[in-house]
């Protein structure tokens, strides 16, 4: 069967056979408006979302968290995010983007004020050009090391969490800092204070998130368990999307910068990762028109597929032509390189707009 999605839907089944993950298609038809990102499979699983799916149909209130780790540079793969997002606002969402300053501090070392600065100069100014207004009153962006609610929530949340437990599901040892154990706590918090009473209490929350992340969602939904007499919470619900690969296979990761096409890289700089990056295409023309190429395992393909918003039809008509043979490489990367270069030219215009609001968010 040829199917221009399969290769989403088929990644992660682990997540859905033994951790009791739902595959998103079951949900699909039932919500309203789906994105791209849900329609192609990009979204494949998720815990609870048919709460999410209710209360948007209802028109009652619900909340979207998802934080932003200010360390490295931030790429294509986190487009994604800024995508669903969006989407989200359109739904008619209250969304928490919590900064993870206290985790950058602890798991990676980063100084305090190096990470205002990343978050406003990479991060903040990153979404508001990719087209979300932070500064929408159901929009709210904060420093985890200066939200008191967060920070006072989490060490409640943490009387009731043990050392044996973080060792398991996050292999901290006797050497791990205090500081560094105690980051997951306040991740957990970030998600379930949006159900505090001082902000209008117990209500759906979802949470977007990559397949890795589910530990940390199950442990969020335990401790939301341990403390529903106290606060009433509701067990917290995700989504799952997969990653975009590296350009250079493997990947797409901030460390390896010939792997990503940054969000400050200059239009030419992202052409030229395109027109490098690795295809499905065969080894010689011949075999191309007869053998068709693979886009299943090309990064071009992938990059459209996560990036071209808008009708499927023409993605669909792009993946058959490549199977069957009538699409060549060059053109189609030809097209990819151009759509790209003309993304980033609006691009780098938007993120110098963004940074006068990008600093007002944090600094007021
Ligand atoms: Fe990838 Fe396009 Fe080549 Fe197919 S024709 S393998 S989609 S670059």
């Amino acid at each position: 069967m040829i199917d221009p999605w399969g290769s989403a839907k088929l990644e992660y089944q682990d997540l859905i056979e033994n951790f009791g993950v739902r595959p998103f298609s079951e949900v699909l038809d039932e919500v309203p408006e789906p994105s791209w990102l849900m329609r192609r499979g990009i979204i494949f699983g998720h815990r609870d979302y048919e709460r999410i799916i209710s209360a948007m149909k209802k028109g009652e209130d619900f909340a979207v968290v998802t934080g932003m780790m200010p360390s490295g540079r931030m790429h294509i793969g986190h487009k994604m995010i800024v995508d669903q997002l969006r989407w989200y606002d359109r739904m008619g969402a209250e969304i928490f983007i919590p900064i993870a300053d206290m985790e950058a501090y602890s798991a990676r070392g980063v100084d305090f004020e190096d990470s205002r600065r990343i978050a406003i100069e990479e991060y903040i100014a990153g979404y508001i050009a990719l087209g979300l207004d932070l500064e929408k009153d159901n929009i709210h962006v904060y420093l985890q090391s200066e939200n008191l609610m967060v920070e006072d929530l989490a060490y409640v949340l943490a009387g009731k969490v043990n050392f044996n437990e973080l060792r398991a599901i996050y292999g901290f040892t006797g050497s791990t800092s205090m500081a560094h154990m105690y980051a997951p706590i306040i991740q957990v918090s970030d998600i379930l204070h949006p159900q505090l009473d001082e902000l209008g209490g117990p209500r759906p929350v979802i949470v977007p998130v990559g397949p890795d992340q589910d530990p940390h969602i199950r442990l969020t939904r335990d401790i939301a368990a341990r403390f529903r007499d106290r606060y009433g919470f509701i067990l917290p619900s995700s989504t799952y999307h997969r990653f975009m690969g590296g350009l250079t296979g493997g990947k797409m990761s901030s460390s390896r910068p010939k792997s990503a096409i940054f969000l400050s890289d200059t239009p030419e700089e992202a052409e030229a990762k395109i027109r490098n990056a690795k295809t499905g295409g065969r080894e010689t023309l011949k075999e191309q028109r007869e053998l068709g190429g693979v886009p299943e395992e090309c990064i071009i393909y992938e990059t459209l597929l996560y990036h071209m918003s808008g009708s499927d039809s023409r993605l669909e008509e792009i993946y058959e032509s490549c199977r069957n043979g009538t699409l060549m490489c060059g053109e189609c990367k030809n097209n990819t390189a151009e759509f790209i270069r003309k993304f980033f030219e609006e691009l780098s215009v938007k993120r110098e707009k963004a940074l006068p609001a990008a600093r007002r968010i944090l600094e007021g």
